[in-house]
């Protein structure tokens, strides 16, 4: 497959990868009249009468974990970052309804939604971390956790008129979300992308489920990034072990810091040093032999060309490179059917997280 044509270009790590996803935020961030990643909002999930995920002692709770975390995460972008305003859907135990969640991030203007979560699964065996943005891949172990996640709306007194008769346990119901526009999807990879890295780097679980996309009610009408965490499986016992510990629960904490870090210094240099992109010469370009519609699995995009063999393709020569929106953007297979194309995913995952299937004309 040909590839772009060169342009010198050597940045290496993942700091940068957040920061050429968030150049695609310069027109938003400008006209608010600031430059910089200024109000982030942390959402504990559940609480109150909604204890989401419970151990089978049930000692622990899904909700005083996430607000643990949340409490944590916040403190600590609190302390570093004073100039970041940082916004709490919850500080307590109490019950706060999912579209009130989306409701306080874009009532506050906020650039990052973060939704912290503990994962639980039928399985005792399934475990590991998982970061999602918004999508309509209704895969069936995607479609556990949406249906765990969504169906809190259950237990609020109006949901059939607050969600417009969605119902979580229906699947025909999901087709509602494949109306959405995300402005911020390229975005909230960026960011799912970030707090997988450091799960990995850093622990304390390590095993990594990778960055997903799934139609999550609390992801589903937020207008800046967003991405909901699974920081670990309450239903297996050695994740348990791990999340019970005030110690872990900062570890975990500190990753998610330590992403936020990252994508705040991305978004605000991306930001300040190129107030205007500069213009690309050249016509938006095809480089690719497949001809009609067909599916490709999207690796990485960039506002630069980048060179064969760079450090960011991770060695992947075989590739497409299409000019869109002014972000290059790299995808690699040629699939008949999205369901093909599912199914390479994983493989592509192991090396580019933040992968995912684009539908090709
Ligand atoms: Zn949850």
């Amino acid at each position: 497959m040909p590839s772009c044509s060169n342009t010198a270009f050597r940045v290496a790590g993942t700091l940068f990868l957040a920061l050429i996803f968030v150049l695609t935020a310069l027109s938003a961030s400008a006209q608010d009249g600031g430059v910089r990643l200024k109000t982030v909002v942390i959402d504990a999930g559940h609480g109150g009468h909604d204890p989401g995920a419970i151990s089978k002692s049930s000692k622990l709770s899904e909700k005083q974990i996430n607000l643990d975390l949340a409490l944590r995460l916040g403190a600590r972008i609190e302390k570093e970052f004073p100039d970041v305003k940082v916004v709490y859907t919850r500080k307590t135990d109490k019950f706060v309804e999912l579209a009130e969640r989306g409701n306080i991030a874009n009532r506050n203007h906020a650039d990052l939604f973060i939704s912290i979560h503990v994962n639980s699964a039928k399985s005792t065996a399934a475990s590991g971390t998982e970061t999602f943005v918004m999508g309509t891949d209704k895969s069936q172990s995607n479609m556990e956790v949406c249906k765990r996640e969504n169906s809190v709306i259950l237990l609020e007194d109006n949901y059939t008129t607050t969600y417009e008769g969605f119902d979580p346990d229906n699947p025909e119901s999901y087709i509602i979300f494949n109306l959405m526009q995300n402005a911020h999807f390229e975005q909230s990879i960026a960011f799912a992308s970030l707090v997988q890295e450091q799960f990995v780097k850093n622990g304390p679980i390590k095993k990594s489920r990778g960055v997903r996309q799934a139609p999550l009610m609390v992801l589903w009408r937020t207008t800046m990034p967003s991405v909901l965490v699974e920081v670990g499986f309450l239903s297996n016992s050695s994740d348990r072990t791990v999340m019970n510990q005030s110690a872990n629960r900062q570890k975990i904490a500190d990753d998610l810091f330590r992403a936020f870090s990252a994508f705040k210094k991305g978004y605000d240099s991306g930001v300040s040093a190129t107030v205007a992109p500069a213009p690309e010469p050249e016509k938006p370009k095809v480089d690719t032999p497949a001809a009609g519609p067909h599916f490709e699995i999207q690796i990485l995009a960039s506002s630069k060309k980048l060179k064969d063999g760079s450090s960011e393709l991770k060695g992947e020569k075989q590739y497409s490179c299409r000019f869109i929106n002014g972000m290059y953007k790299y995808s690699v297979g040629n699939f008949a059917t999205k369901e093909e194309a599912n199914r390479r995913l994983p493989e592509v995952r192991k090396k580019f997280p933040g992968a995912f299937v684009i539908a090709v004309d």
